[in-house]
């Protein structure tokens, strides 16, 4: 659909990584509408698949309309074609009992027909940098004889870690304590206070901190619209820039990093354990010195 050609992170463009691949793009429908009657009307001999791929990053609103993704899968189905969904950030479970915006999950993409679902193993999923083929026997099994398989194959490292964080995905009831990048984004505003309130009290008067209410955003990108509370740290020293501060605590062993806004450079304590706090509060002192 042209509304979902996107660029993801790193200026990687799932068009272009699609004709990178030897197929020949036919785009359908327009930015903000495109009907099932599109994708029929744009098959002919030479189709081969039907792909669906989810807006990471941005968001069509207003006048829009899609297919639901059962009837794109049907509609494949009766042309005897495969239909691929790209889900993008790949959650296994419904995020919407962590208190996160509802996403469409692997297991829903396989129950619409989907012949394969495609998602990352380090966004949502919380696991090592992967990417995900799910799907029907036969429709892996193509992909794993693919002669490109031999060099984009995952190592052994890249395996234990997915393999250990699938398991944890066992015990969903416990994904909060279990999987750290859930146990992040779950984190409520009250605790976020406190933790910023921690490390507010163990800096010293030089640090020029305050704490303000401000936004932590989700996901590297992976679910565009959600922005969830939080509590800022705002480092304004004295005598010292926000760039000069934050290269130190760039620098620092272990690195400390965070973001400049309006000449002061802002910590989201979302992002710091709690048995972290202190070694922050020591490596911003020192910087400083
Ligand atoms: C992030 C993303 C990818 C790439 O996933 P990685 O495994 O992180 O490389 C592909 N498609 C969409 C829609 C994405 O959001």
């Amino acid at each position: 659909s042209r509304g979902e050609l996107i660029e993801i992170g790193g200026g990687f463009r799932i068009p272009e990584v699609i004709v990178q691949g030897g197929a020949q793009l036919i785009e359908v429908g327009t930015t903000n509408r495109t009907r099932l009657a599109d994708y029929e009307a744009a098959i002919h001999p030479g189709t081969r698949i039907l792909v669906r791929v989810h807006r990471s990053n941005f968001a069509i609103r207003g006048f829009t309309a899609a297919p639901e993704p059962g009837s794109l899968a049907a509609l494949a189905r009766r042309h005897g074609l495969p239909a691929v969904l790209d889900l993008g950030s790949g959650a296994l479970v419904d995020l919407s009992r962590f208190g996160l915006p509802r996403e469409p999950t692997i297991g829903e993409g396989i129950a619409a027909g989907f012949d394969l679902v495609i998602a990352s193993g380090d966004k949502l999923l919380g696991g090592p940098q992967a990417g995900l083929l799910v799907g029907g026997a036969e429709a892996i099994a193509r992909c794993a004889r693919h002669p490109l398989m031999r060099a984009l194959r995952p190592d052994k490292e890249t395996l234990a870690a997915l393999e250990a964080t699938l398991r944890l995905y066992r015990e969903p009831g416990r994904l909060r304590e279990t999987v750290p990048a859930i146990r992040m984004l779950a984190l409520t505003e009250e605790e976020l206070a406190r933790r910023a309130e921690v490390l507010i009290a163990l800096l010293p008067d030089g640090a020029g901190a305050a704490i303000e209410r401000g936004h932590s955003l989700v996901g590297g990108g992976s679910l565009p619209e959600a922005t969830l509370p939080t509590r800022i740290l705002a480092l304004c020293p004295t005598g010292l820039s926000a760039e000069a501060l934050a290269e130190r605590l760039r620098r620092a062993q272990p690195p400390l990093i965070g973001r400049i806004e309006r000449g002061r450079l802002l910590l989201d304590p979302r992002t710091l354990a709690e048995d972290e706090i202190a070694e922050a509060a020591r490596l911003i002192a020192e910087a400083l010195r």
